[in-house]
């Protein structure tokens, strides 16, 4: 028997998909692995300390100004961790890998004061932000 990773029901091991939802038996290993390109802009050269990104609490990448780093994931959830000048500016999100996707990544600058202050800002390639 197959568990269905959607629904929950039980399949027979010869089927490929839910007989039920229609969702996909294959295991994770067996699918497509997306590559997620994360990006950060050229502008805010003053801005010049990194930005951390953890992978699921693993791997880690630095991402500078005008630069990309691209993750390989397969279909699923992934928790991805940004944060820039250490902890107080830690994002945190989960996101759902299914399409090869750009993650925009920029801090959030409104003025000098509040950009102390303020977030890493993350916009994915469909328009959503984070
Ligand atoms: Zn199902």
């Amino acid at each position: 028997m197959k568990k269905c990773p959607k629904c929950g029901a039980d399949n027979k091991d010869i089927q490929r998909f839910c007989s039920y939802c229609g969702a996909s038996l294959a295991s994770p290993a067996e699918g497509k692995i997306y590559n997620i390109v994360m990006r950060r802009p050229a502008g805010l050269q003053w801005v010049l300390n990194v930005i951390h990104i953890k992978v699921d609490g693993r791997e880690k990448y630095q991402l500078a100004n005008d630069s990309a780093v691209t993750v390989r994931m397969i279909p699923g959830q992934h928790e991805i961790e940004m944060s820039l000048f250490g902890q107080p500016r830690k994002k945190k999100f989960t996101f759902f890998a299914s399409e090869d996707t750009a993650l925009i990544c920029t801090p959030t600058v409104t003025s000098t004061i509040s950009y102390l202050a303020s977030p890493v800002k993350v916009v994915d390639s469909y328009g959503r932000t984070y």
